[in-house]
């Protein structure tokens, strides 16, 4: 009799014991998959998180490069430039982001605007950028890629390998976010390949910034960069309506502050290792300013 009260009193306080324990699992794994969730929320917003973690001395100079790539279409280059760079400016110590401003869109390319719209994209979270050709590699490690005091030509006209006019300010171009924010930026009258360059030259001496270009390099046009550019890789210097005429001349209407566009996403990809941010952007034509962003037959009147 008493065996068959403590039997039974033992089973009670088993199944009270289970029941606590099962009550305390439900709770802590309910708790798990709610955090779980939150943490998978899809977000539009990409993370803006720097590509190498900064070392202690970088946390208190607190510069940030965003490294802006104009890009359609290259996509050996991009293979080939993202973890170079990315290997290249941590060897530096300089903490960055590498962003691929991607042009959806079927308008010509537009190299300047590009910048404009991913400059607006990064300028909260960087206090500088590098305007970089995918093409264009650094093979001299003496190039820093430092926070510039003044806009930096890395790609001088005596290192690179194609561009040597005194003027040339293309290819790389470092500079700080009040500078370039004070010169409003790039043109965006200029669709198709070149001058848009020039013009920002202009730009930064009306400004009265002093243009700066690396100096003690001991190596020259043929081994300071290396200049992927292929036969297949043809510049786009079609002309047409008063393309030729506008484009020679000084823009002091255009730039970051009417850019106009939509950005379609972004999305974070990684390369043998190497992260960067793809920005896919759709850009939008004024086609009473500049009607030759499309100069297709049937648009321009030329067939
Ligand atoms: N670019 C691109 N797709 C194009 C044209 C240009 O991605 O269809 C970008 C790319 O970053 C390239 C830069 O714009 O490096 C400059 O163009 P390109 O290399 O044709 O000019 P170059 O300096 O060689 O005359
Ligand atoms: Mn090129």
């Amino acid at each position: 009799m008493v065996r068959a009260k403590n039997a039974r009193f033992s089973f009670t306080c088993f199944l009270a014991v289970l029941i606590a324990v099962m009550f305390v699992i439900t709770v802590v794994l309910s708790f798990k998959l709610l955090t779980i969730d939150q943490c998978n929320c899809p977000s539009l917003v990409p993370e803006l998180r720097p590509s190498s973690k900064p070392s202690l001395k970088l946390i208190s100079t607190k510069h940030r490069l965003a490294v802006l790539v104009p890009y359609r279409e290259r996509f050996e280059e991009l293979l080939e430039f993202v973890p170079y760079m990315h290997r290249f400016l941590n060897n530096q110590q300089v903490y960055h982001n590498i962003f691929i401003l991607n042009q959806v869109d079927t308008y010509r390319f537009n190299r300047a605007s590009l910048i404009n719209i991913g400059f607006l994209q990064v300028k909260s979270d960087f206090d500088y950028v590098a305007m970089h050709d995918v093409d264009l590699l650094p093979l001299n490690e003496n190039l820093s890629y430092a926070y510039p005091k003044q806009p930096v030509h890395l790609a001088a006209p005596e290192l690179h390998p194609k561009y040597h006019y005194s003027k040339f300010i293309g290819g790389i171009l470092l500079i700080n976010r009040e500078h370039f924010q004070l010169v409003n930026g790039l043109s965006n009258r200029y669709w198709g390949w070149g001058l848009e360059d020039d013009e920002f030259y202009v730009r930064l001496k009306d400004a009265q910034l002093n243009v700066t270009r690396p100096e003690n390099i001991t190596t020259g046009v043929n081994n300071t960069f290396r200049h992927v550019h292929g036969k297949d890789r043809k510049r786009d210097t079609t002309k047409c309506y008063n393309q030729r005429e506008v484009t020679r001349k000084r823009d002091r209407q255009t730039g970051l502050h009417d850019v106009r566009y939509n950005v379609l996403g972004y999305k974070s990809l990684e390369i043998d290792g190497a992260p960067a941010t793809v920005i896919n952007i759709q850009l939008i034509c004024n086609h009473t300013a500049t009607p030759w962003c499309d100069c297709s037959p049937q648009k321009s009147g030329k067939v």
